[in-house]
């Protein structure tokens, strides 16, 4: 039985089986197994994944765990296939008109994919905060705090609500700053004000993963660093995978890191992954290292 939401979608992720492939159990998530994820977070291990747009393939045999209460970064030049293999891990790359995927993404172990699971029930357990800050703009900040929770249409009683508004934004690092006036519109914010109200929007609907594209790239150095902070903060208490071109980023607020690249003709895959110093210090491929240190990019 499927949902409206799945029935609804052009495609449905076909896993191609090739023989051979490593399942997370044997080869992904070493440990993953042996304890279980911290409360409230979750773990996401993608398996051959593959994406096109149309007929183009943009990323081919994409496999990453990104372990549980961990920030993984994805870094990668320009046009490797890092957003999409982000929107891949929320169910968003199926809503581009042409696109199509193949493999897996499991979230604690069950396919996101599978005909079974709702879309609704997916992007609720898996945020995305996007490049460009935003919020409803003309919405108050309490209410864009609550946005994702009014739109899955999840019922709240006053008093919970404002404990729901204060806990989601002390969590997004702006509680001290709105907490006056938070029935003024989410638009009159800073650029990096509103970012953190996308990330207060993202937490309160308690997701175990939050995916974030790029998030400061539309920010200025203090904002960015407030955001890193938030980060840092969050990180034991949900699960983060964020996109970042900023290598200093990289190395300041994730654990663990994937190097994309997509050679000249051909479709993006992951060249190195694993702990973001390992990366950093002692990359094992060439091209890890010429791309960290600026050689290229
Ligand atoms: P990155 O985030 O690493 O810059 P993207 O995932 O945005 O890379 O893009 C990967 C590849 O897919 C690029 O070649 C890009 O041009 C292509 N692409 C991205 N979005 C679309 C789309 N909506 N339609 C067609 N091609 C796309
Ligand atoms: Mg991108």
């Amino acid at each position: 039985m499927s949902g409206p939401d799945v029935s609804g979608t052009a495609l449905q992720a076909k896993p191609e089986k090739s023989a051979g492939r490593p399942t997370p159990a044997q080869s992904l998530t070493p440990g993953a197994a042996d304890a279980p994820d911290p409360a409230g977070t979750g773990h996401l291990d993608a398996v051959a994944v593959c994406a096109w747009f149309g007929p183009a393939l943009v990323l081919n045999d994409v496999s990453l765990s990104m372990q549980a209460a961990t920030v993984t970064a994805l870094i990668g030049p320009s046009g490797c296939g890092k957003s999409t293999f982000l929107r891949i891990l929320n169910r968003m790359h199926e809503s581009v008109p042409g696109a199509r995927l193949a493999g897996e993404v499991l979230l604690n172990g069950k396919d996101i994919y599978s005909s079974g699971r709702r879309l609704t029930d997916v992007r609720r357990q898996i945020g995305m905060v996007f490049q460009k800050p935003n919020p409803f703009p003309a919405m108050s900040i309490a209410d864009n705090v609550i946005a994702g929770l009014t739109l899955n249409k999840i019922k709240i009683n006053r008093s919970d609500r404002a404990e729901l508004v204060e806990s989601a934004l002390t969590k997004a690092g702006l509680w001290a700053e709105v907490k006056d006036r938070l029935s003024r519109p989410g638009g009159q914010l800073s650029g990096g004000q509103q970012q953190r109200l996308c990330i207060a929007r993202a937490l309160a609907v308690k997701p175990k993963i939050l995916l974030m594209d790029e998030p400061c790239s539309a920010l200025d150095p203090t904002s960015t660093r407030r955001i890193e902070e938030t980060i840092t903060e969050l990180r034991t208490e949900v699960t983060i995978v964020i996109v970042t071109h900023n290598m200093q980023q990289a190395a300041r607020v994730s654990e663990r890191a994937a190097f994309f690249l997509a050679e000249q003709g051909t479709p993006g895959t992951i060249v190195e992954s694993g702990p973001t110093e390992d990366l950093f210090e002692h990359p094992t491929d060439s091209r890890t290292a010429d791309y960290v240190h600026g050689r290229f990019g």
